[in-house]
């Protein structure tokens, strides 16, 4: 996936405009009228049909005609809307090269005014088998409110909270800078993921710091749900850095046990065959945890009660719900089940580029410096528009 931020730098006020326009629609309309776009954007002198014309060009929209005249935001246009936001806001001033590659995330470096380089993180949910997921499940018959955007933006909303959560209680995690639409600013972390790491010093130490992560994550009520080598990163001191939380649950959740498990398990598993430790070294880790445990010794979550506190009061003072994360593991579940099945199909995403079999992930860019990016989009009458001010003033 290629974001080419290049054409961000040649984007109007206008275009902008236009684009927030359809945004805007697309809260209830999975595509939007063009009309709608023209009435919401407000453009003198049909300027608003020149505008998507190059909107299209650039591939930040695209057009449907099959039920009605309209178009929709493409995952690159959903990009430049958040970046554009978060360069306004002064997080930071140009993009840089892309450093990870998810199923459902892209990750790119981003630099600020002075320098500091940091981690931006957009998130793709539905890149894959959405669709299909969409068709079948009952509850997401409610399409608008279940759409790709509104799932991206809520994952990317958990993420940042969870993260600045977690490091109010000091666990090992990157800092949480900033966070609009699907797209997560967070510190750069040094160092490599551990599916790359083929030796250790002390593997024994980093097995038992992970593990007590794992434990810990469960005494403050939570577990991580994909806990594995490729979301702990560590450095050249090996000191371990954990990553990526859209996806946790609380202990009340019903698959808890399921799900710290196999989380437990990747680790064991994990370590057990690139750095050959032993039985005798695992039991120690769980030893030391103050879980209630079951008969075998293994912690077990049995007894929590379903109210959880963690969840509920330290994530929603970052504005994430207890209904986002419900939506959002509806999501999770089905698209876990779809995963399963056969027929899965891809959401054809018209917005990016492919980067062809180089065999690469990572490419390097030079930093592109983002100019100019200090328009608000300007309205006039009526209530669309008052909203699409109150929008553009809120994003
Ligand atoms: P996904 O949800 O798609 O798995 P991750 O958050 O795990 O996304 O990120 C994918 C990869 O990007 C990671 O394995 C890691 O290599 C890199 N990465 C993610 N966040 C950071 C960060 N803050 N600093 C450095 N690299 C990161
Ligand atoms: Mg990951």
């Amino acid at each position: 996936m290629k974001l080419d931020v290049e054409t961000l730098r040649y984007l109007s006020k206008d275009d902008f405009r236009v684009l927030t326009a359809v945004e805007m629609g697309m809260r209830n309309h999975e595509i939007v009228p063009t009309e709608l776009v023209d009435r919401i954007a407000c453009l003198k002198h049909g300027g608003t049909y020149k505008v998507l014309k190059n909107l299209l060009k650039h591939k930040l929209l695209h057009h449907d005609s099959s039920k009605y005249d309209g178009f929709r935001l493409t995952y690159l246009g959903y990009d430049f809307l958040a970046i554009k936001t978060l360069v306004n806001r002064g997080v930071f001033t140009a993009v840089g090269r892309q450093i990870g590659v998810g199923k459902e995330s892209d990750i790119f470096e981003v630099a600020t005014e002075d320098g500091t380089v940091l981690a931006m993180k957009l998130h793709r949910l539905g890149r894959t088998s959405f669709r299909a997921v969409k068709s079948k499940r009952d509850y997401l018959r409610h399409r608008n409110s279940y759409s790709w955007l509104y799932l991206s933006r809520l994952a990317a909303l958990k993420e940042f909270a969870f993260m600045k959560a977690l490091e109010e209680h000091e666990f090992p995690v990157p800092k949480a800078v900033d966070c609009n639409r699907h797209c997560v600013i967070m510190s750069l972390v040094q160092g490599y993921s551990l599916v790359q790491v083929k030796q250790l010093e002390n593997p024994d130490v980093v097995f038992e710091t992970i593990i007590g992560l794992v434990i810990r994550l469960a005494e403050h009520g939570l577990i991580h749900c994909d806990f594995n080598e490729f979301n702990i990163m560590i450095d050249d001191n090996e000191k371990v850095t954990m990553i990526d939380f859209p996806q946790m649950v609380s202990v009340s959740h019903r698959n808890a046990q399921m799900y710290f498990d196999r989380d437990m398990e990747c680790i064991f598993k994990f370590f057990r065959k690139r750095f050959n430790l032993s039985f005798h070294e695992e039991k120690e880790a769980i030893d030391q945890s103050e879980l209630d445990k079951d008969d075998s010794g293994w912690p077990c979550f049995s007894s929590i009660s379903k109210s959880d506190g963690f969840l509920d009061k330290e994530l929603a003072a970052s504005g994430f719900t207890r209904k986002d994360q419900n939506d959002l593991e509806k999501f999770v579940e089905g698209k876990a089940e779809q995963d399963a099945g056969s027929d899965e199909e891809e959401l054809v995403d018209e917005g990016h580029v492919s980067e062809g079999q180089d065999g690469a992930n990572i490419r390097s860019l030079s930093f592109l410096r983002l100019e100019d990016q200090n328009e608000q989009a300007v309205v006039s009458h009526d209530e669309d528009e008052r909203s699409l001010q109150a929008f553009v003033n809120d994003a």
